[in-house]
């Protein structure tokens, strides 16, 4: 089945990459760009989030000793490092890298470690950005979990991107949220803890609170302000961050 590929305009080099791999899906896509495309120069991004699990069961069964980038703010919930360490472990993946901020920046820059009420840019830029940036450095492309279904900047996602440095790999860009649910009881993968108390979407526990509005699973993050990304998604095509 042709890849449901999203936008992607004919100057894009992500172009090149959908040329060749553009009939590939899931699976499949992901062994063809792991092996074939980017061989020891493409890792994953993980969140350990609500939906992290799906991924990362999908990583594994192709490669199970592809870099997986897991970046710890040092505001993460104490449920999500649990988390981590038990779908490591559950999944057998060999390569799990626990990115952290740079502790000089945090010193300088949040001594008092409340930079995300004064300005949560700042604090996601230093926290989320900057390592990220740094820890991709090695390699040419990523794979993340994002999905069209999370609604806002991210409802035409395209399944390939290129963010001006990387190439950008989004397999489940297409899947529906019954899609994802689907996955967890057919492969029996562990919950993220906090999903028992309500929670649709989990990142630093300042910036995280239950939904607030009912079929946006994102609604809770930075609720009540503008803020929906924390930047490190770049999205060339639609000329803003998603
Ligand atoms: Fe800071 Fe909140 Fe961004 Fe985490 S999500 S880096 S606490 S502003």
């Amino acid at each position: 089945m042709p890849l449901d590929i999203g936008i992607l305009s004919d100057d894009d080099p992500a172009q090149v990459l959908h040329n060749k791999y553009g009939h590939l899906a899931d699976r499949e896509l992901l062994d063809a760009l792991i092996h074939e495309a980017f061989p020891g120069r493409i890792a994953v991004s993980s969140s350990f989030g609500t939906e992290s699990a799906v991924l990362l069961h999908e990583i594994a069964q192709v490669a199970p000793d592809t870099p997986v980038l897991f970046l710890d703010t040092g505001m993460l919930f104490a449920q999500t490092i649990q988390y981590e360490r038990k779908l490591r472990e559950h999944l057998g993946l060999r390569d799990v890298r626990v990115i952290r901020p740079d502790p000089d920046y945090i010193e300088a820059y949040d001594p008092d470690r409340a930079l995300n009420h004064r300005d949560p840019d700042a604090c996601c830029h230093m926290r989320k950005v900057l390592p990220m940036e740094h820890a991709l450095e090695p390699f040419d492309a990523w794979i993340t979990g994002r999905k069209r279904a999370h609604g806002g900047g991210r409802a035409q996602l395209p399944v390939i991107e290129h963010d001006g440095k990387h190439f950008k790999i989004n397999p489940m860009a297409a899947w529906s949220a019954d899609r994802v649910q689907a996955a967890f009881t057919e492969h029996d993968l562990p919950r993220h803890p906090l999903e028992e108390l309500g929670y649709t979407s989990v990142g630093c526990y300042p910036c995280t609170g239950l939904p607030t509005t009912i079929g946006d699973m994102r609604s809770g993050r930075w609720s009540g302000q503008d803020k929906t990304e924390c930047g490190i998604h770049k999205a060339p095509w639609a000329g803003q961050g998603i």
